[in-house]
Formats: structure tokens, sequence, C-alpha cells
């Protein structure tokens, strides 16, 4: 039995549900449990009845079990890098799914150890502490489910709160095998994964129990959570959309920052929210920017993730599949050009589009302006940095951003002038559990991570006097 065989088998619907499929390969891994609203219902009553008692152990002892949770994502992180890998489809090796599995105990680890504790407010005798909010009801998606699920739960039970997530339908194994390895040391009740479709979503954002909702998918989702929780108003978290610039300025050395630029735009196949999803280069450098990176394309082994060599995998669903289709041949019918890509196998049974990079692509079209979440880069060619800023601001979407120069201040300084939540210099997409996160305009509001996320999933309490 290989090492997944174990943990899928304890998270697979006993009957009947919902078939789970291979992106590589189109062949079913398991069936994930169709969870109902009265499913719903019973969850809500154990949270309800397991949350003061988890509040009551305090930061030290949550701190402790959380940490302990981490340790049994270790011992099972081959196993649970293996579901990843063949429920959503990105590799094993590189930034993939051992990435991912490291990362669900990294970030245990790290949101037990951010110290957080009643605060003195300046000049006053006032103080402000950070009380549970009760019940958090957590929504995630396909793209890193296991990561963004840990993102959304660690923080929440940190501050003393009860958990029910809906994972998205595509991935539900993998966040059910995350459930599976740290319920063995939580205590029960405080947190339940509930899989089913976007009926069982809308259920949980409509339930007047959950006085807070994480919300990570798309723009359009987070607007339709908004409406439908403002009969109840829960605290919101949005972590939506983005389709983060990047901008290249004339005194970069090329080949020194294609690699970083590459992935930047093609980790996880470029399903990743705060992707390098467009990228302005001025004229100067463009020839030898877009040459340099066809070189690391070149070089990149797309195939399915279980096979230890390729560092890209197919898409996790065929319609992103379709979506980044239908951008690149708008792209290329529009006279843009293909400098490497853009030739997949619409018959192919895995959802395989090739790493594709578009030149000479005019700012106005959809595959610039729209999100791909997927593997083709458009690169637009600008003269004026002002008009580099202005493209990059242009857009109703700000989760991330970044600046690329040889010159790291006057990096920073334009970084100040880009509507994003995050601006990276010479990097882009690092995430860091101290560090906040979150977007602005249409990608949403709220942070993560850090002292600040912990906040996030707290009712702020003031003594005054
Ligand atoms: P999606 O919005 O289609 O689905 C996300 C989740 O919402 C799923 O679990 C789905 O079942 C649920 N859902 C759908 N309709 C619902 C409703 N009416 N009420 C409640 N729940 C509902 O998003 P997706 O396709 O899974 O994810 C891709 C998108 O997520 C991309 O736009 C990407 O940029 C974004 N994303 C953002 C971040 C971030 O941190 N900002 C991180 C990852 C992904």
């Amino acid at each position: 039995m290989s090492s997944y065989e174990g943990l899928l088998a304890a998270v697979v619907a006993k009957q009947g549900g919902r078939p789970s499929t291979d992106p590589a390969t189109g062949e079913i891994v398991g069936h994930a449990p169709e969870h109902t609203p009265e499913d719903l219902d019973r969850a809500v009553r154990s949270a309800r009845a397991a949350q003061p008692g988890w509040a009551a152990l305090g930061h030290r002892e949550r701190a402790r079990l959380l940490e302990a949770a981490a340790d049994a994502v270790d011992a099972s992180a081959e196993a649970l890098a293996e579901l990843i890998t063949l429920e959503q489809g990105k590799p094993l090796s590189g930034p993939g799914s051992r990435f991912e599995a490291g990362a669900v105990s990294g970030w245990l680890r790290a949101t037990a150890a951010i110290p957080l504790g009643t605060e003195p407010i300046e000049a006053s005798g006032a103080t402000i502490d950070y009380q549970p909010v009760g019940l958090v009801g957590a929504i995630g998606p396909w793209n890193w489910p296991a990561m963004i699920a840990t993102w959304q739960f660690a923080p929440a039970l940190r501050m003393g709160n009860a958990v029910v997530m809906k994972p998205s339908e595509h991935t539900p194994l993998s966040v059910l095998a995350v459930a599976e390895l740290v319920n063995r040391v939580l205590p029960e009740g405080v947190f339940t994964v509930l899989s089913g479709g976007r009926e069982l979503g809308a259920a949980l954002t409509g339930n007047p129990a959950f006085g807070k909702l994480m919300f990570t998918g798309s723009t359009r989702t987070g607007k339709a959570i908004v409406a439908a929780s403002a009969g109840h108003l829960p605290r919101l978290t949005l972590e939506l959309g983005g389709n983060d610039p990047g901008i290249v300025l004339p005194d970069v050395d090329p080949e020194a920052i294609a690699e970083d630029l590459f992935w930047g735009a093609f980790l996880n196949t470029g399903q990743t929210c705060a992707c390098l999803k467009r990228l302005y280069v001025h004229e100067d450098v463009y020839e030898a920017v877009v040459g340099a990176l066809a070189n690391v394309a070149d070089k990149a082994s797309m195939g399915p993730g279980i096979e230890e060599h390729n560092t890209l995998g197919p898409l996790t669903t065929r319609e992103q599949f379709r979506i980044v289709d239908r951008l690149v041949e708008q792209a290329k019918a529009s006279g843009a050009r293909v400098v490497t890509g853009a030739e997949p196998d619409r018959d192919a049974p895995g959802n395989f589009y090739p790493a594709t990079l578009i030149a000479d692509i005019d700012p106005e079209q959809p595959l610039v302006l729209e999100e791909q979440f997927g593997p083709a880069l458009p690169i637009v060619r600008y003269t004026d940095l002002d008009e580099a800023i202005g493209m990059a601001n242009a857009l109703d979407t700000g989760l991330g951003a970044s600046v690329w120069s040889a010159d790291p201040g006057r990096a920073r300084e334009i970084a100040t002038r880009i509507q994003a939540g995050t601006v990276w210099v010479n990097q882009h997409g690092t995430v860091d559990p101290m560090i906040p996160f979150g977007g602005v305009k249409g990608s949403g509001y709220g942070l993560e991570f850090g002292v600040e996320g912990l906040k996030a999933v707290a009712v702020p309490r003031v003594i005054n006097g």
C-alpha cells in the first residue's frame, strides 16, 4: 500500500459521495462525502458545545495542542503530499505538494508561537484585548487546498474559536485529510470539515451561528457571500482573486531575474492567487527579458506531479484549462507573438496546458485584463514608467504586485505608488506566516498572518478606566 492510501481510506465517503478526479489522468482518486445542511447543523451544535471549553484552555494550552497537531501532520507529511498531488495536480517536488504539506505544519507552529496579550493604549489608562468570536465558518479554494485551509483554521483555533470549514468541491479530500491528522490531537468538535458543493457553502454563509466568515476564492463568490451574510453581520475576511502586475525597470540584469520572474508567474502552474499575471517590461530590456524567460520555460518539465522530475503539473479543472485556452487563443488572433507554448493537446485526458509566454501583446487584451489563473504570461512593452504604473493600477484587483530593479531603494519608492495589498521587490508571491497578507479593491479585505491575522479572528475588547 503506498503511503497516501491509508490516509485516503480514512476520509473517503463510506458510501456514495462525490468523485474527486486526478487532473493528470482523469481517473477517480476517491469519493468525498456529500455533506448536507443537516450535517452542517450537527457540526454547528458540536462546535457550540466544544468552543467554551476550548476557549477556557487559554493561549498557552491551545498553542501546545496546535504544536501537537503540527507533529501529527509531519508524521504523515508524505502521505498528505501524495494525496494533494493526486487530487490537485501540483508536483511533489519543488514548491509543490511536499512544500504545501510542510506549510501546513509550518503555519500551525508559527501561529501557535505569535505572542498576543492585553495591550495598553498609549497615553491613557485603557487597554485592549482580543476575545474569541465563537464560531468561525471558513470556505476555501482548490489551488492550495491544504495550505489555505490552515491559513484559515490555525489562527481561528489559536484565538479560542471553533471552526467549521467547507473546502472546494474540486479538492475536498486534501482538506479532509488535514482535518483527519490534526483532529488526532484536537478536542472533539472544535474543527469540522464538511465537503460539498456551492449550496453547502451558501448554507454555511447564511447560518447566523457564525460570528466570523473567512473566505478565499473568486471575487464573484466573495460578493455573493457579502450579500448572503448581510442579514446577520458576521465579521468577514475576504481573500479574493488577483491579477498581479510586475514592472521591470530598464536597469535589471535579465538573466539574473529570469528564474524568480518565471516562478513568480508559474508557481503551481499559475494557479496561485498572488502569481505574477501580467508583466510590464521596459523597452530597453524587453527582448532580453523575454529571451531569458523563454530559456527558463524551456527547462521546466511538465507532466504528472507524482513523477519526481516534473516541476509543472496540470490545471486542476477542465474549466480552468478552457479559460486559459480561450484567453491565449484571443491573444494569438489579435496578433500577439507566441514565444513558447500555446499548443495544448486538447484531446489528452489530463488538463495539461503548456507553459506559455505571449509577447508584443496589446495591453487591452483579455489575457492581460482578466485573471487567467494558469500558465500563460502576457508580457507588455512600455516606454514610460508612469504609463506602466497607470496600467498596473487600472484594474479592479489589488492583491499583489512587484517591481524589479538593480536599485531596490528606487523599487521601494515605486512600490508606494502601486495599489496592492503587498508589493514585492525583486520577488513575487512569497508568503510568510509572520508577515500580514491581504488584498485591496476587488481582491478583498481583511488580513491574514502575523499578529494582525490573529486579531482578525477575534473580537477586540476595550477596558477604559
Ligand atoms: P470559487 O469562488 O469558485 O470557489 C471557492 C469556494 O467557494 C468553493 O469552496 C465553492 O464551493 C464556494 N462557493 C461557491 N459559491 C458559493 C456561494 N454562493 N456561497 C458560499 N460558497 C460558495 O473560487 P475557486 O475557483 O475555488 O478559486 C479560485 C479563485 O480564488 C481565483 O480567483 C483566485 O485568485 C482566488 N484565490 C485567492 C486567494 C487569496 O488569498 N486572495 C488565494 C487563493 C485563491
